[in-house]
Formats: structure tokens, C-alpha cells, sequence
């Protein structure tokens, strides 16, 4: 599918505004112009309707009979105002009826023909609008008074011309139209430059992002990139590249660790074959080794087994269940399996678990985290106290395993909960632990909605806590976190 560019339609829409709101303003100038002409033609109708009034105050009729309208003189100062205009004056004649004279700057008095004597002056008025009418249509304005003076009544028709205005109006829409293409294409080339000014750290971000490779994850976008949006962009990135590349690495050590760790009993196991198939080997000989045998292909099913439990654990594929039991019961059997588990060593295991404590989560996964915990509390407690106790805090209970053994550094402590990860590797396998007690401890923890901690110092002891949820029986108090509002 074809997408725009963000930089076209950056500049399109950019364009767009700018046109319109050019476009617009023409409009406006347009209609503003269009307006104003009227009102200059109107006033100057006027004008020139009260000018030829006054000078109407001059006229007089020297033979007192209707034969001339306009002395010379007011022909010529009617004239000299250049203005297109009317004068009619029904006048009465002797016989009683009355006769229609007009005046205009371009033609001498005259009685107007088509009109008979005995038409009255609002006749005359109507025909001569009807007749300017008809030819000035929309160019002309005309403009008609009554004047009603001592000498008869006077119309005066002033007849003000519209064409020079449409003229401007004419040019102001042809200026218009060449000059709205023209501005677009000079504005879509400016915002185009402008455009590309402001895309050009988001370009480098995206040109430094398609360069990293999956086998070279250390490589970093620029970071400040001069526009915040697009450095918190890049940092974004960035920070996603840490834990991909934290993922990958982990990954690899994973496989080389699980690699390492699933070949060793292997090579055992072909040092063993080998053995046994030499010539003149004893029945007897023969029955240790496969014994020996036995002993390495168990390891290597519990590593594979661990493996496959923390896997289904990380992919959500292990059923755990999510009810309410009581702490106190599972680290008292526990405590029972630990006392077996350490006897003949000079280790004690004491419990400090009274009443019930109500965890939700799964009972029989916390009996293996906490046989994880005390194992390990047995390996690397070479003589001292275990003491498994049960305990409440705010919203949580939990199961606290505490030795008096060797301890874990401050660097060790941070990483004791990776795979295979040992403090000391050949005494943990010595004990036979492949390093994935505390992985699986921790998984199956998280899977009930809890977490384990761990406090130590090197030489005194070490002290795990597994944490879950409280569970709120139907006639205990609701804690204010979880009440309704
Ligand atoms: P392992 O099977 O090797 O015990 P774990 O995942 O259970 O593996 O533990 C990881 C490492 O953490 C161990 O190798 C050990 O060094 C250290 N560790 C765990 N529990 C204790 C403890 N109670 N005291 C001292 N070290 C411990």
C-alpha cells in the first residue's frame, strides 16, 4: 500500500491553509471593494442630485412660456460637472395642458416626444424611468428627485455610472486569479523547504534505527536530536535496545550455560559407555558404572525437567491455583522435611509459626518454593540455625526461611535468581544444584501474584521471604485498599 510521506502532507495541508486563508482574504478585499463602490456611486448620485438642485434655484423661464428650458448658462454649469444627468419640467400651457421638457449635458432642450402635453407629471416620471431603466440595467445607478419649486415641478433623474467601479472590481478578480496559483506555488515551495528543515532529526532517527543490526545491538540513536518530541523518540528507542540487547545477551548465555550444563553429564555418560565396552571388564564393574550411568541421566532429566517447569512457568502454561490457605500448615510440613533433610549435620531447624495465616495463591507450589529455600539454607548452612516461620505484614503474608550460613555478597545477591547462575559453581553442583532452584522459586511465586526477597551478609546468614497476597476470609475485616468505594 502507498503512504504519503509525512513531509507531502506536511506540506500539502500547510499549502492548503495558506491558500485558503489567501483565497478568503481575496474574498473578503472583493466584497469590501464591491460595497464601497456602491456607496461612492450612491453619494455621489446625491451629490450631484443636490448640486443640480441648487443650481435649479437659477433657472428662470424668460418668456414665461413653455419654448425653452435652459438658459445657457445653466447648461453650461451643468455640463461642467460632467456627471450623466436628467432635468424634466412639466410645465403648464396656456390651453391648460402641460408639456415635458428634458435636459441632458449631451443633447440641447428639447420637449420630449412621446409624451402628449396633457400627460401629468408622475406619467412622465414613470416613462422616463421606465426608459433610463431599461438601458442602464445593473451599470447604472439612477437616482430620481422631485423638486417642487415656484417655476413647476422639477424630476431630476441623476444617472451615475457603474462601469468604472467594475472595472476595478474586474481587475481585482483578474489579479486574483494569477496571483492565488503563483502565491500557492511560491508558499508550497517555502513550506516544502521549511518542512523539510523540521523532518530532518526525525530522517536521522529513522536512518540510524534501519542501520542497527540484530547482530550489533550496542549502537545507540543520537540522543539530544534537537527537537524534544523526537528526542524522547530516539530515547525511547534507545531504552528498548537496552533491554533488547540485555534479552539477547541472556539468551545467549542461556544456551550457552544450558549447553554446558546438559554436555557434562553427557560426556560422563560416553566416558562410562566406553568403559564398559572395553574387553575383561568384571559383571561387578560393570553394574557400578551403569549405576554411575543412572546417576547422570537423572541429573540431566531434573535439569531438563527444571528447565521445561521454568519455561511453562514464563509462558503462563503452569495451573496454579488462586485459593485461601494457611501459611502456618505448609511451613510446618516443611519444617518436618527439613529437620530429615538435615539430620546428621550439625544444622537445627526451628519453627516459628503460631496460629493460622491466610495467604491465596497455591498451597503445594509454595511447599516446592519453600523446599527450594530450605534446601539451599541446608547446603550452605555448613553448622547453625534454620528457622522457618510464618508471617503478616500490611496486605501480604509470608514464609521467611532464615539461616545462619556462609551468605551472599552484595553482586551475587543481584543475580543469584538468573538461570545456572552459582556463587560458587563447583561446590553448588557438588551438592548437585544446576543452579535453577531460585529461578523456578521465583517464577512460581510470581505466577500466584507474590514476590520473594532476600536479605544476607556474607558470613552471617542469609534470610528468604516468599510473599503473597493476604486472603480475606467472608468474616474478616475488608482492608481499606480493597473495600468499594
Ligand atoms: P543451586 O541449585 O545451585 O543451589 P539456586 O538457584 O538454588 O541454585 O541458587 C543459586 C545460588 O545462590 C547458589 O549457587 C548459591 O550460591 C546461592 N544461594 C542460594 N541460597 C543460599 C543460601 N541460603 N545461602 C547462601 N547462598 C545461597
Amino acid at each position: 500500500m502507498h503512504e504519503p510521506r509525512l513531509g507531502e502532507e506536511l506540506t500539502t495541508g500547510f499549502t492548503r491553509v495558506a491558500w485558503a486563508a489567501l483565497a478568503s482574504f481575496m474574498f473578503v478585499v472583493l466584497v469590501v471593494f464591491a460595497v464601497l463602490s456602491e456607496i461612492a456611486v450612491r453619494r455621489a448620485s446625491e451629490h450631484s442630485a443636490d448640486v443640480i438642485e441648487s443650481l435649479l434655484g437659477l433657472y428662470a423661464d424668460p418668456a414665461g412660456t413653455p419654448t425653452g428650458v435652459a438658459p445657457a448658462m445653466l447648461a453650461d454649469q451643468l455640463v461642467g460637472m460632467g456627471d450623466p444627468f436628467v432635468i424634466t419640467r412639466t410645465t403648464r400651457a396656456d390651453s391648460g395642458g402641460g408639456t415635458v421638457y428634458y435636459l441632458s449635458p449631451t443633447m440641447p432642450a428639447k420637449p420630449l416626444t412621446g409624451l402628449s402635453g396633457t400627460s401629468a407629471p408622475a406619467e412622465a416620471r414613470a416613462i422616463m424611468l421606465d426608459a433610463l431603466a431599461e438601458r442602464a440595467r445593473w451599470r447604472f445607478r439612477v437616482l430620481h428627485r422631485r423638486v417642487e419649486s415656484d417655476m413647476g415641478d422639477f424630476d431630476i433623474y441623476v444617472v451615475a455610472s457603474r462601469v468604472p467601479h467594475v472595472w476595478g472590481f474586474v481587475g481585482l478578480v483578474g489579479a486574483a486569479v494569477v496571483l492565488l496559483p503563483l502565491t500557492a506555488l511560491v508558499v508550497r515551495r517555502g513550506a516544502k523547504r521549511a518542512v523539510r528543515g523540521t523532518l530532518e532529526p526525525l530522517d536521522r532517527v529513522t536512518i540510524q534505527a534501519s542501520a542497527i543490526h540484530p547482530d550489533d545491538l550496542s549502537r545507540r540513536i543520537d540522543s539530544p536530536t534537537g527537537q524534544r518530541e523526537v528526542t524522547e523518540l530516539a530515547d525511547g528507542i534507545n531504552r528498548m535496545l537496552d533491554q533488547v540487547e540485555s534479552a539477547q545477551r541472556a539468551l545467549k548465555s542461556f544456551t550457552a550455560d544450558a549447553s554446558h550444563e546438559l554436555r557434562t553429564p553427557l560426556t560422563h555418560i560416553r566416558a562410562r559407555v566406553q568403559w564398559c565396552l572395553a574387553q575383561d571388564r568384571g559383571s561387578e564393574e560393570i553394574q557400578d558404572a551403569f549405576a554411575a550411568i543412572g546417576q547422570e541421566i537423572d541429573r540431566t532429566t531434573k535439569i531438563v525437567d527444571e528447565l521445561m517447569l521454568i519455561a511453562r512457568g514464563e509462558n503462563n502454561q503452569l495451573d496454579v491455583e488462586c485459593v485461601s490457605f494457611d501459611l502456618t500448615d505448609v511451613v510446618k510440613e516443611v519444617a518436618e522435611i527439613a529437620q530429615a533433610m538435615a539430620s546428621g549435620r550439625d544444622v537445627e531447624v526451628t519453627t516459628d509459626a503460631d496460629g493460622p495465616v491466610r495467604a491465596r495463591g497455591d498451597a503445594d507450589r509454595t511447599r516446592q518454593i519453600l523446599l527450594n529455600l530450605v534446601s539451599n539454607a541446608i547446603r550452605y548452612t555448613p553448622e547453625g540455625v534454620i528457622t522457618l516461620s510464618a508471617r503478616r505484614k500490611e496486605h501480604e503474608v509470608g514464609a521467611v526461611v532464615q539461616d545462619t550460613g556462609v551468605g551472599i555478597s552484595e553482586d551475587d545477591r543481584a543475580r543469584i535468581f538468573e538461570r545456572f547462575y552459582r556463587v560458587d559453581s563447583s561446590r553448588s553442583r557438588e551438592f548437585g544444584g544446576a543452579g535453577l532452584g531460585l529461578t523456578i522459586a521465583k517464577v512460581l511465586a510470581e505466577l500466584q501474584g507474590g514476590v520473594i526477597d532476600v536479605a544476607s551478609e556474607l558470613g552471617k546468614g542469609s534470610t528468604f521471604g516468599v510473599w503473597l497476597p493476604e486472603a480475606i476470609e467472608p468474616g474478616d475485616m475488608v482492608p481499606a485498599h480493597l473495600r468499594e468505594p
